[in-house]
This record gives structure tokens, sequence and C-alpha cells, in this order.
């Protein structure tokens, strides 16, 4: 039987007409949620990635910032930008697009954002709070997976759940997610990395299996569980010369392989990537309205 499909352009389409509803309130209380977004140096795919925020931004109603600086600013240049955008009263949320230049310490800058305005979820104090299961802003992707089960009505509670990868923004969240206890959540999760001996075999015990890699179409049909959920985060350019551009996306999960054998599948492109910015969106009217009531 062939996997159903989870639509993550239609399911984020369906949250941001809903956030758009939500802005709408706001405004009738004269708040409008802004989004500021930092851009250090000219990495072309992290200019592509803030355009497509100001663009979703400007669709939901949400005020967008953009500050762009070269390549070459210092460490104290940037840190002052984002401490001018936490005392700034229309802005809700910041986000200071990765990866900085190299002579930059990243986890120094994230760590002087505002929690209050943390949209992206990494600062320390709610990486620590999403840890312990309270309120506050969680990471964009993994929570745009949780999204994607959720309105799919597939419950991780009780079942294996493995991830394919242990880094900051998807992997670890991922796993601090899934193993809460709270409804949506009460899973049994393994994280799986590349020192990972028996990958195969521990792919196979997963009801769900969330690849995030970063290596293409690399989950196998073989490496899945008859009837498993397979959720492919991976977004990887291979060559295509049958293509305009010369390549073509794919995941980190081989698509054609493995919805033959899945119950439910996500696409590459179409899947978790749009999710992931609805959840950026979700997470600036959140603050707005926290804004709100604090006013
Ligand atoms: P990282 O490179 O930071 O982490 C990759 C992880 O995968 C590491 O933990 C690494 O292990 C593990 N890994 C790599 N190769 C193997 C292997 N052969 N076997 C087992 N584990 C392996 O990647 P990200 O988490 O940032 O991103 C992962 C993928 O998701 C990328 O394709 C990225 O483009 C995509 N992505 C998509 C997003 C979306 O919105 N859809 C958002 C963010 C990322 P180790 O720790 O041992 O090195």
């Amino acid at each position: 039987m062939e996997a159903i499909l989870i639509d993550g352009k239609k399911v984020s389409k369906e949250i941001k007409a809903e956030l758009r509803e939500k802005v709408i309130a706001l405004k009738e209380k004269g708040i409008i949620p802004g989004l500021a977004a930092v851009l250090i140096g000219d990495d072309p795919a992290s200019a592509t990635y803030v355009r497509s925020k100001a663009r979703a931004c400007e669709k939901t109603g949400i005020y967008s910032d953009i500050t762009k600086r070269p390549g070459d600013i210092s460490q104290e240049e940037v840190e002052q930008i984002v401490r001018d955008l936490n005392v700034r009263d229309d802005i809700d949320g910041i986000l200071v697009q990765s990866p900085l230049p190299k002579h930059m310490d990243e986890p120094a800058v994230t760590c002087i954002i505002d929690p209050q305005k943390d949209v992206d979820g990494f600062h320390p104090f709610n990486v620590g709070m999403m840890l312990i299961g309270q309120p506050t802003f969680l990471s964009c992707t993994p929570y745009g997976i949780v999204e994607l089960m959720r309105r799919n009505k597939i419950d991780p509670s009780g079942k294996e759940v493995v991830i394919m990868g242990r880094s900051n923004i998807v992997g670890k969240p991922m796993a601090a997610i899934l193993m809460q206890k709270r409804q949506g959540a009460n899973a049994t999760v393994t994280v799986c990395h590349s020192r990972t001996s028996n990958l195969n075999e521990v792919c196979r015990r997963a009801d769900i299996l969330i690849a995030a890699m970063g290596q293409p179409e690399f989950v196998k049909a073989e490496m899945i569980k008859e009837g498993a959920v397979v959720i492919d985060v991976g977004i990887n350019r291979v060559e295509d010369s049958s293509t305009e551009k010369g390549y073509r996306l794919v995941g980190d999960v081989d698509f054609e392989g493995c919805r033959q054998k899945a119950s439910f599948i996500t696409p590459v492109p179409g899947g978790v990537g749009p999710m992931t910015i609805a959840m950026l969106l979700t997470n600036t009217v959140k603050s707005a309205e926290l804004r709100a009531q604090r006013s």
C-alpha cells in the first residue's frame, strides 16, 4: 500500500490563514507583530531564506525588518544590532540568520537575544524551558513537525520514535519535545548520529522515523518498518542536468522506495520545509500577543 502524503504546504497555508485572523485581532488592539531578521555576509542561501521569511511576514500582516551587514563586521557590532532590536517596541521576534561568518561566535550572539523575542527558540533559557516542559518558544523545525503530526492525527504517544541527527536546531530539540509528559508527545525516543553502530537495526524499530542528517536519500526502504511514519527534514541539492537550474532538491529519504512501505510520508520539497516558516510566524504572533497582555 502506498503511504499517505503529509502535505506541509497545505498545513502551513492553514496555519498562516489562522495567523492572519490573530494579526487582525492584535491590530484592533493597536499592536502590529514585528519580526526582525539580521543577515550578515553574502551567503546566497541565507539571503534566500531571509527573503522568503520577509515575504511570508508581509502575507500574514506581520511587519518585517531586515538588517543587512557585510561579512567583515565585528562581533561587537552584531551584538549591538541585537541589543538595539531587543529594546525596540515594534519588534516581537528577532532572528539572526545562521550561519554567521566563521570569525564570529554564534552562540554568544544567540545569548544576547532577549529570550522574550527569541522566536527561533535557540536561546539557552528557552531551550531549558523546553527541556523542563514549560511554555516557551519551541524551535521552529521540530515545532513544525509536531504540528504536522497533530494535524494529520498522528499521535506519538507510546510510539518508538527514532530521530536521525543530533543537531541543536533539529535532532536535540525534537527529542526533548517528543519525550515530554504531555499530549502530542509521550514518545519513547532514540537519537542516532554518525557514531551509531547499528543504525539500520535501530531505524527498523521506529514507528515514527525522523530523518535530519543532510544526507541525500540515505534512508532506504529496507531501513524502515512496514507502516512506519516517515518524516523527512533533509533539504539537499543534487545535480540534475535535466532541470533548468542544473540541480534538484531531495530529502534524506529515498522517497519513491519508502513510500511503498510507510503509512505516512513527507515529501521534499513541500513537507517539513514550509512548516518551519509557518512556526516562525506562529512564535512571532505569540510574542506579540504576550506584548498585548503586558501593555
Ligand atoms: P547538521 O549537519 O547540523 O547535523 C546532522 C546530524 O546528522 C548530525 O548529528 C550527524 O551526526 C548526523 N549524521 C550525518 N550523517 C549521518 C549518518 N551517515 N548516519 C547517522 N547520522 C548522521 O544538520 P541539521 O540538523 O542542521 O540539518 C539536517 C538536514 O535538515 C539538512 O539537510 C538541512 O538542510 C535540513 N534542514 C531542514 C530544515 C527545514 O526547514 N526543513 C531546517 C533545518 C535543517 P554527528 O553529530 O555525529 O556529526
